[in-house]
């Protein structure tokens, strides 16, 4: 008898508020993947703190299909804190990140598979066209531009959730401690081979949107702010400029003053106490802009030293010495050491 050993695929599915299409989620998931030669497959949801009947459903298919995890958060986390959820309970060698409502079509998964075949690590959605409501399309958009312009890790434009992780990679993600997780930033972030897939995103199967604009705008500012400190810059830089252009008229008012020269049709010596005024108004806010913008330099640093991301991942290492310990190793870990001898 020979058995063969089998990997195993993990599908993670966040659902938040999602009974009207779950059961359907999960037949579509299940014909599409359930009878795979290679993979035994494993169906991780998320209940994200549902309050229709999403979390009943849910138990019900994990009591009748072994294949299926119920993980149920205590509250409504969000998206990304769901995904993040699934991917701490995922066991699988490759794991998949999948929408609950049939946006992404589950049948990609299988050519996803594909490409990990072919040696890629991250193997990620790009949505070709959009079928939302035009003002979310343009909320998207101007979003992903955005965010293109400020952060420091290429992201590919218009790439969701919708991704299929070798096992590193979610190792490597969980061991990212930082709590504001924007995953498909985070994703990029790891490195490796990384490869796009451009689909169709169709119209939600059933039910309504999950985000509104206040959990858009959430994830707008994690996607920008966990990624760049570049606002901050912009800040230092606007007032160095600022105080640049205060240094001079504060010059100019002092000449006017003494020369009894005209500004814009008045001498400032025609009003007693103008010229110290505005002196001191100019030169005390380039100050305190300057001044600004060299804490914020420092707090941007704190901030990156607070997300405490290593400040770089390993991919391989050629040395015969090294072989024995491959595996990722960071500069956070070899501080901790550090730390860790000279405090003994
Ligand atoms: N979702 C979630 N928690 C939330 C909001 C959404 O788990 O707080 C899930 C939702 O059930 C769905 C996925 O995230 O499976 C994407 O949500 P939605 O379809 O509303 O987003 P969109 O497709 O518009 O990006
Ligand atoms: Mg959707």
């Amino acid at each position: 008898m020979s058995q063969r050993v089998h990997k195993l695929l993990s599908v993670v599915v966040p659902c938040f508020n999602e009974q009207e299409v779950v059961n359907l989620t999960h037949r579509r998931l299940i014909e599409a993947l359930g009878d795979n030669s290679e993979f035994d497959l494993e169906i991780v949801y998320i209940n994200d703190g549902s309050r229709d009947r999403t979390e009943e459903i849910l138990f019900e298919l994990a009591a009748s299909d072994s294949r299926v995890k119920v993980v149920s958060l205590s509250r409504n986390f969000g998206h990304q804190s769901a995904i993040t959820a699934g991917l701490d309970y995922a066991a699988g060698n490759i794991v998949a990140v999948i929408d609950a409502d049939l946006q992404d079509p589950p049948e990609l998964i299988l050519s996803m598979i594909d490409k990990w075949r072919e040696g890629f690590d991250v193997v990620y959605g790009i949505r070709a066209k959009r079928k939302e409501r035009f003002h979310m399309r343009l909320s998207y958009k101007f979003f992903y531009h955005l965010y293109r312009f400020f952060a420091e890790v290429e992201m590919p434009l218009d790439s969701g959730d919708f991704a299929l992780l070798d096992r590193r990679i979610v190792d490597l993600l969980k061991s990212l401690p930082e709590r504001n997780r924007f995953i498909r930033g985070l994703r990029t972030w790891t490195g490796f081979r990384q490869a796009g897939f451009v689909y169709e995103r169709s119209a939600r199967a059933a039910g309504k949107p999950k985000y509104n604009f206040q959990k858009l705008l959430k994830l707008a500012f994690d996607g920008i702010f966990n990624f760049s400190t570049r606002p901050l810059t912009i800040i230092f830089l606007a007032g160095l400029i600022t105080s640049l252009i205060s240094i001079l008229a504060t010059l100019v008012y002092l000449i006017a003053r003494i020369g009894d020269y005209k500004i814009f049709g008045y001498s400032p010596g025609d009003v007693p106490g103008f010229t110290t005024l505005i002196i001191a108004i100019l030169f005390f806010s380039g100050i305190q802009l300057i001044s600004l913008g060299v804490i914020g330099e420092y707090i941007g640093r704190l901030y990156q030293e607070a997300k405490n991301r290593p400040a770089y991942v390993v991919k391989e290492i050629r040395s015969e010495e090294l072989a024995a310990d491959i595996q990722t190793r960071n500069r956070h870990q070899a501080a901790d050491d550090r730390e860790y001898d000279s405090s003994t």
